[in-house]
């Protein structure tokens, strides 16, 4: 059973966990919005512009409370939007790695100025944070500290948190790791090369546990990071057989090779094996006919 919208899930000491009621086929019960420590509490992922949801957040804090830091995991339009509206309401700053191009590759940058490689799903083009984080910097104030991880890949200006508990390292990881589905990559503001990357970063360290922006917890991190590697990598390989046969279609590959997923998933799956192939093309494995795109034909080199 998903969680009411709206009602304060306390899941430790420091972190509280509020829904927004945004459920979708992209977004599963809703946007997961996080307060971190007590007293001076940061805010992780405000959500969608949604008045009732504002409301929902301030109601979560005790007496004496207040919203003190404002921090988006990426721009996302169920992720970024109430950030500036609350930050201006409330007098504080929204932290963030930058606008949504930041963090490109230079690859990506390059297919986003021809104009091919079109995504541009749910972005919140608006979003620019009053402060940009780097990798590894760490954002401390009362009794919370969190750490910047730049993981690029869902999308180019994504970051997961560190947050060090009695209990261990928590990783607040926006749409980056997920419980229930893995990430959608839609270049040129995902970038399956950049994703792989990020994952096997995180997979490097030991977390407890994972809270994303969507869905349940995550308890068994390890086994999750290892999976959506794992996951990607068979993906890989199963294009590459496909490929194998002969010159291939994204609509043929994806047909073919996303039986399991329901058909109104179906055009993310597509963004997912272009993202594929840019890789692959990226690694001089693949040519695409007229030129990379989605209505390209692929051929094995
Ligand atoms: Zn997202």
């Amino acid at each position: 059973m998903p969680p009411p919208p709206g009602l304060c899930a306390r899941l430790s000491p420091g972190i509280r966990r509020v829904l927004a009621p945004n459920p979708s086929p992209m977004t599963l019960h809703g946007t997961n919005s996080y307060l971190i420590g007590t007293g001076d509490v940061a805010l992780i992922d405000p959500g969608p512009n949604l008045s009732a949801h504002g409301d929902a957040l301030l109601a979560a804090l005790d007496k004496g409370e207040r919203i003190s830091h404002i921090l988006v995991t990426h721009s996302h339009i169920d992720h970024s939007p109430l950030a500036a509206p609350m930050a201006q309401a409330l007098g504080v700053q929204v932290y963030a790695y930058g606008p949504t191009s930041a963090g490109r590759s230079p690859q990506m940058q390059a297919l986003a100025d021809t104009g091919l490689i079109a995504g541009g799903e749910g972005i919140d083009a608006d979003f620019t944070p009053d402060v940009w984080l780097a990798d590894g910097e760490t954002l401390a104030h009362g009794d919370w500290s969190l750490t910047a991880i730049h993981t690029p890949g869902h999308l180019s200006n994504h970051l997961c948190f560190a947050l060090q508990e009695a209990g261990g390292d928590v990783l607040l990881s926006g749409d980056h790791v997920m419980g229930w589905a893995s990430s959608l990559v839609s270049p040129p503001d995902g970038d399956m090369g950049a994703y792989m990357a990020s994952t096997r970063k995180l997979a490097a360290s030991d977390w407890s546990i994972i809270h994303s922006g969507h869905g349940a917890p995550i308890t068994d991190p390890a086994t999750r990071l290892a999976f959506l590697i794992q996951h990607r990598e068979a993906r890989e390989a199963a294009i590459l057989r496909e490929l194998a046969h002969g010159p291939t279609t994204i609509a043929a590959l994806t047909t073919t090779l996303y039986t399991d997923t329901p058909p109104a998933l179906h055009p993310a799956a597509a963004r997912n094996v272009l993202a594929h192939l840019l890789d692959l093309a990226a690694q001089n494995r693949v040519t695409a006919h007229p030129g990379l795109g989605p209505a390209a034909t692929y051929t094995l080199r």
